[in-house]
């Protein structure tokens, strides 16, 4: 954790990024001119580490009355396919951002790149390679050792060209050459060890479909298709500081006219307790350890979008981590803490009990209803009441009832006095219990001298929410946890993958029982259960059941262990 650092990135002064973009509309580069792109490869769905790049990408353009792009990086098409790039557009505009028109593609580029490829062949600085892929990879060297020259080294660009043109024509087959830069089989970076350029592939592209058969390098397409947007800070994460140089000599040797792109690195979003690699979310989708890419427990945008979770509270989480230049893990909690913020203010109350046990007034009238006033919020007075009904069978949580409690249990227990949430003081008289001597009925007497909104003189120390037994809704609800019971599951450990890591009791699913205004609620919907957590309604649900997914408890660690 790091968070010390970053916070007071975030909210006391500019971060380094900031203070980079400050500098340069001070030397007035580009003519005070700012702009940024969030560049997705659509070869799965975004998670909570893209929304802090997109928050940030975003984030700077409108800070500094600049534009950000949505650029998909899109040269790989056996990954990658329509559906995630929907996906992606659909979580993006959610969180709240807008491209406007700007929404481009590297496959739109592909032109352009083949043309730029073709300056590079003509100047001597790309050369048709014919080692297989393996041959490639074998020869490269360590670090320390250089890497084996290619045999194709020195082949004339004429030879090069009509090679590269060959390739596209489709007359090679996948992995019989490359394209590759010529430029440094000593250098200590491997990057720069004459990079592969462009390779075979007889793929259909979900954009260009059979136009190509040959594909750039992500490496070549990215910083080119920077320059063709005129991006004039191109953000990404640390990882690619060692492909910079490489970046940089691409740009060097074409010939470039306009905004050149500055490429500035950022410390990739860490979350504990879940993992962010687009494979390993693949495979915890494919192999069905989760319902989908949207599985409430996934730590992508459209999980946590069914969890409950708010664009405003996505945001202020990105805002709070900050912009860190070196490595951190960030704290489950935290992401959990803004949550929890976001719907204390905005959360309408309700009363659901999840492990219900009946509770009968003796005294009060059969037959009676009454229609009691609740909150609907009390952070927010003004939106006034909703109406709950009360009758004399009722439904309390079974943990809110002690035959034997230790001295400190406020709640009820035979002989004790509590309140009813909204409604009045009961007094425990009785208790029934079947064979087993599991309770069944806990009998009260209720006072109606002690209704609630009545000036009341008598104290009590605990407060019961409830439902009433023949108005309550049956709803099924998905208790989550987190998806890994370790708070680091891709630390590799001997014979062990992240997979074994998985909580076993990450979803336990209830039946309980809430207040009968929920009938109408809709998917999307997020509430608090009085008492219990906050809890969103999922898609899954139909016309006489919903189905809720709770979001969060109500218990904010992070708050506790920042001592605030
Ligand atoms: P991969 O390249 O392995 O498919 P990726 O997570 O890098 O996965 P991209 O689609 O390339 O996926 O990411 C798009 C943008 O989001 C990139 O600019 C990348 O730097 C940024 N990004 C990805 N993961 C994080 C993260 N955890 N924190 C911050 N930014 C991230
Ligand atoms: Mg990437």
């Amino acid at each position: 954790m790091n968070t010390a650092e970053n916070k007071s990135e975030s909210s006391n002064s500019l971060n380094f990024l900031e203070q980079i973009i400050e500098k340069n509309l001070k030397e007035n580069l580009h003519g005070g001119k700012v702009h940024t792109r969030f560049p997705p490869e659509p070869n799965g769905y975004l998670h909570i580490g893209h929304a802090k790049s997109i928050c940030l990408n975003f984030g700077l353009a409108k800070k500094y009355a600049g534009k950000c792009n949505l650029r998909f990086d899109d040269t790989n098409p056996t990954k990658e396919s329509i559906e995630y790039v929907n996906a992606i557009r659909e979580d993006i505009a959610w969180l709240g951002f807008d491209w406007e028109e700007r929404e481009y593609y590297a496959s739109d580029y592909f032109e352009k790149l083949y043309e730029m490829a073709v300056t590079l062949i003509n100047k001597g600085k790309a050369y048709v390679c014919d080692m297989s892929g393996e041959e490639i990879a074998a020869g490269r060297g360590t670090p320390s050792t250089p890497g084996r020259i290619s045999p194709w080294r020195d082949r004339k660009p004429e030879e090069s060209l009509a090679l590269f043109q060959k390739m596209r024509d489709g007359e090679f087959p996948d992995g019989s050459r490359v394209l590759r830069a010529k430029i440094d089989m000593t250098s200590p970076n491997m990057h720069m060890r004459d990079p592969v350029m462009y390779r075979i592939m007889h793929a259909e592209h979900h954009r260009t479909g059979a136009q190509w058969c040959i594909y750039p390098m992500y490496d070549w397409a990215h910083g080119q298709s920077d320059y063709l947007e005129q991006i004039t800070h191109s953000i990404c994460t640390l990882e690619f500081d060692v492909h910079r140089p490489l970046y940089d000599w691409f740009l060097d040797n074409l010939d470039i006219s306009g905004i050149r792109p500055r490429q500035f690195e950022f410390a990739r979003l860490n979350l504990n307790y879940t993992v962010m690699s687009k494979r390993k979310l693949l495979e915890l989708v494919e192999k069905g350890f989760v319902t989908g890419w949207d599985d409430p427990r996934m730590p992508t945008i459209s999980g946590l979008r069914r969890r409950g979770y708010t664009p405003a509270s996505i945001r202020s989480f990105s805002d709070k981590v900050g912009v860190a230049k070196r490595n951190n893990v960030i704290d489950m909690a935290l992401l959990e803490h803004c949550i929890r913020e976001d719907l204390n203010k905005n959360a309408p109350r309700v009363m659901a009990v999840l492990d219900p046990v009946r509770l009968i007034i003796d005294n009060y009238p059969e037959g009676q209803t009454e229609e009691l006033d609740g909150l609907r919020n009390p952070e927010k007075p003004e939106n006034g009441y909703r109406k709950v009904p009360f009758s004399k069978e009722l439904f309390i949580e079974r943990a809110d009832f002690m035959e034997d409690p230790p001295k400190k249990f406020f709640r009820l227990s035979p002989g004790n006095e509590v309140r009813l949430k909204y409604a009045y003081i009961i007094r425990c008289e009785h208790v029934v219990k079947d064979e087993s001597g599991h309770i069944t009925e806990i009998h009260c007497t209720y006072d109606p001298e002690t209704k609630s909104g009545m000036d009341v003189q008598r104290k009590v120390k605990g407060t019961l929410h409830w439902v009433s037994a023949d108005h309550a809704l049956p709803a099924e609800v998905r208790l989550y946890d987190r998806l890994f019971s370790v708070p680091n599951p891709d630390e590799p450990e001997q014979g062990k993958s992240f997979i074994d890591k998985l909580n076993p009791d990450s979803v336990n699913t209830i039946t309980a029982l809430v207040e009968p205004g929920l009938a109408d609620a809709s998917p999307g919907d997020k509430f608090q259960f009085e008492r219990t957590g906050y809890f969103c309604i999922d898609n899954d649900s139909k016309k006489g059941r919903q189905v809720f997914n709770r979001t969060v408890t109500l218990r904010d660690s992070w708050q506790k262990s920042m001592g605030r």
